[in-house]
């Protein structure tokens, strides 16, 4: 079910990880941002899509990580964006013929005979100098970072003030640093908050790819608290983050991310 969070932005919020699908709506059709990721739920999007009377006129992954990747036909076929860094993330990871075997046996066994793999990865990057979706609707502007993963876009949908973060600033996920070969993982992720603080005042309504929609105030408060969590992984500290130490009935595994973050990065002590 679509909910809407602010004029023409609905946000469908998924069973698996709270993952975030946002529809923005413009002038002949709609944007969908980051889909979602069970079969019942693409297709329910797809049928609440056509409920609003408009068509899908792009789609937008946030950054090149499966859950944010996917599709479904109900959806059509209109062009799917992702930075250009994305793009070159996907096709180096994605692109081989055994792509779709491999993620599936890195999915939850719970959910993965409901995730539909057949048209994951399929996006096509922006130029590299993008700064905005080109799309006929609201003007959206791009916030390219390397914080959680190459290319990773958040997007700020400037008139009604509504930041579609991607994975950042959740309140039930720590901080998840680019740890698959990026040499500065925690300047990466560092430097991604502070172009989230550039335009934190702009914004009234937070979505991030998993957790709760916040408000303004929820703003401030994640990225001070996502960089208190990095700055404590920088320095080997206990976080004393609550995500850890206090996390909700079911994401307890989130201790175990936090763990083995610390572990790469101490290099294994
Ligand atoms: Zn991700």
């Amino acid at each position: 079910m679509l909910t809407q969070v602010a004029r023409g932005v609905l946000v469908h919020t998924s069973e698996f990880c709270r993952s975030n699908a946002v529809v923005v709506q413009g002038a002949d059709g709609v944007l969908v941002i980051d889909p979602g990721v069970l079969e019942g739920e693409l297709t329910c999007l797809a049928s609440d899509i056509r409920e609003l009377g408009q068509p899908v006129a792009a789609g937008f992954s946030t950054h090149p990580h499966w859950d944010h990747l996917l599709w479904h036909r109900e959806l059509g076929d209109a062009p799917r964006h992702i930075t250009a860094v994305g793009e070159g993330t996907v096709r180096a990871r994605l692109s081989d013929d055994g792509a779709r075997a491999r993620v599936a046996t890195m999915l939850p066994p719970e959910f993965a005979d409901r995730i539909p793999l057949d048209l994951l990865g399929l996006v096509t990057g922006l130029p590299a100098d993008a700064t905005e979706i080109p799309w006929d609707g609201p003007t959206i502007r791009i916030v390219e970072h390397q914080g959680h993963a190459p290319g990773h876009a958040a997007l700020l949908i400037d008139d009604v003030g509504v930041l579609v973060a991607g994975d950042m600033l959740s309140d039930v996920l720590v901080p998840m640093l680019n740890l698959m070969g990026a040499p500065e993982p925690l300047d990466d992720y560092l430097a991604g908050l502070q172009l989230l603080e550039n335009v934190a005042r702009d914004v009234a309504v937070l979505i991030p790819g998993h957790g709760a929609v916040g408000g303004a105030d929820d703003v401030r408060s994640r990225i001070d608290r996502d960089r208190a969590y990095v700055q404590a992984l920088r320095a080997d500290r206990d976080p004393s983050d609550p995500r850890v130490e206090a996390a909700e009935a079911g994401w307890e595994w989130v201790a175990g991310v936090h763990e083995n973050q610390r572990r790469q990065l101490t290099g294994g002590s």
